[in-house]
């Protein structure tokens, strides 16, 4: 679509849309309803469609005769709402902090379910994963010591040793090859204090190649490591499963075509996460397992070699399962475009703290619909006092003028965008989390926990 509101044509990047955000936009007062409740901006989080990417995920495992697990990234997101659907799929949570090793246990997350990721770990988050028999992937050897000491008292504890990858060689994560030889003789040393169970890494970028290839290089490690006696059995290849937000068409039109002045003041963003890719999720996966390495898929020689594999997925467990709300405070018109500014701040939307944007429209939801209206352009402005507070810096279209009390929906936010650089800026609460649920033919909201 074109927008002729402005002198510039202006491109749309509609976001794909799940049934389930469809239906809730469709019931007339649900959305205003929560508004009236939390009287702000707010998250909508759906934990059905959270439980739908964790199954195609173990799915994909289970078709290969894999046997592995999936570990949620929690990082991409602080709502408690997903941890009861990864216990009751018996999945497990990747965490990198104390607080998120809690918040795991306390959901019904079991100990075992829990990996330990993350640069240093704080002797606190050790403790707490050698007593609840997580597992830890360890990045550096003096790391690995401190985990030995803690283990005297509270037993064996369960370890990954995180690589650096080869073709990252400038990542400040993970063994060197040196350190890794270094480690792997300091486990043999320290058996009754550590059990090496295997190798880990976590790969910037969405690129199947690389991690087919490092994990196939980790499975001759785990062979030699496994003569040594030393009880390897897992290999862990992270998270950054691809994942969609636009459609093909739309989102290389919008690359091809990219014009300054599609962008308020001639902003610049200089990188953008890539919104339409493939394969993704958990097909991301299949493709990972089906690559072939002397004649036979990755999937087979994890089989033949006994080797289980974990995986970390954050944004890809999270895809269509949230959006975001704002208020709508007022529009103005000082160009050709207009400025809309809402209810709540730009922090709210990550993307734009790492000098990028979040490109999928954002939908207005009017409360009083104009059938008639002629369609306007603007830019989406926060509720602070900071020129650079913008939540949307391109010129968006919208099918009628926003005016105040109208909601303007930020679609697909669960992955990053609603968790990670908000910020209580000029004493403005975070936005809660609303949970939402389907039962018997209704839709129900609550908020999170
Ligand atoms: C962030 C992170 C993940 C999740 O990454 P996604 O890109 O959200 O899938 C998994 N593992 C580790 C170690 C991470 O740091």
């Amino acid at each position: 679509m074109v927008l002729n509101a402005s002198p510039v044509e202006l491109p749309a990047l509609p976001a794909v849309e799940q049934e389930w955000q469809r239906r809730v936009r469709a019931d007339r007062q649900l959305l205003f309803d929560i508004q009236h409740a939390v009287g702000g901006p707010f998250h909508v989080v759906y934990p059905e469609q959270f439980a739908a990417n964790l199954r195609s995920f173990q799915k994909t495992l289970a078709g290969y005769g894999v046997r592995g697990q999936v570990y949620y990234g929690k990082k991409a997101n602080k709502a408690g709402c997903w941890l009861p659907a990864i216990a009751d799929l018996d999945g497990a949570v990747d965490v990198a902090s104390e607080p998120e090793l809690v918040h795991a246990l306390a959901h019904g997350i079991r100990g075992r379910d829990i990996g330990v990721t993350g640069a240093a770990k704080t002797d606190g988050l050790l403790r707490l994963a050698a007593r609840h028999d997580c597992v830890v992937a360890i990045d550096a050897l003096d790391e690995l010591e401190r985990v030995a000491w803690i283990a005297r008292n509270a037993g064996p504890v369960r370890i990954l040793l995180r690589t650096l990858p080869p073709n990252a060689p400038h990542s400040r994560f993970g063994l060197s090859a040196t350190d890794l030889d270094t480690a792997i003789a300091m486990c043999a040393r320290l058996r009754s204090r550590v059990e090496l169970i295997g190798f880990s890494f976590h790969l910037d970028g969405y690129a199947v190649a690389p991690r087919a290839e490092l994990a196939y290089e980790l499975i001759r490690l785990c062979a030699k490591t496994k003569a040594q006696g030393l009880p390897i059995t897992t290999l862990s290849i992270g998270g950054g499963f691809a994942c969609r937000y636009l459609g093909d068409d739309d989102w290389n039109a919008f690359l091809a075509h990219r014009r300054d002045d599609w962008f308020h003041a001639g902003k610049r963003p200089e990188k953008f996460y890539p919104y339409a890719q493939g394969p993704t999720g958990a097909d991301m996966l299949a493709a990972i397992l089906a690559t072939e390495f002397e004649g036979h898929a990755l999937g087979n020689h994890l089989r033949d070699n006994d080797i289980q594999l974990y995986i970390e997925p954050g944004r890809a467990l999270l895809i269509d399962a949230g959006f975001t709300v704002f208020p709508v405070l007022g529009y103005k018109q000082n160009f050709d475009y207009g400025i809309t500014t809402v209810h709540g701040l730009s922090m709210s939307v990550s993307e734009q703290w790492k000098g990028s944007e979040f490109l999928p429209d954002p939908i207005l939801v009017p409360r009083n619909p104009d059938p008639a209206a002629e369609p306007i352009a603007t830019c989406v402005g926060g509720a602070s006092c900071m020129e650079y507070d913008m939540l949307t810096w391109r010129k968006v279209p919208l099918p009628q003028r926003p005016a105040p009390g109208d909601l303007l929906l930020y679609p697909n936010t669960a992955g990053y965008q609603m968790d990670k650089n908000e910020s209580e800026f000029h004493q403005l609460r975070l936005p809660p989390k609303v949970v939402i649920t389907a039962e018997e033919g209704r839709l129900r909201w609550r908020l999170d926990k």
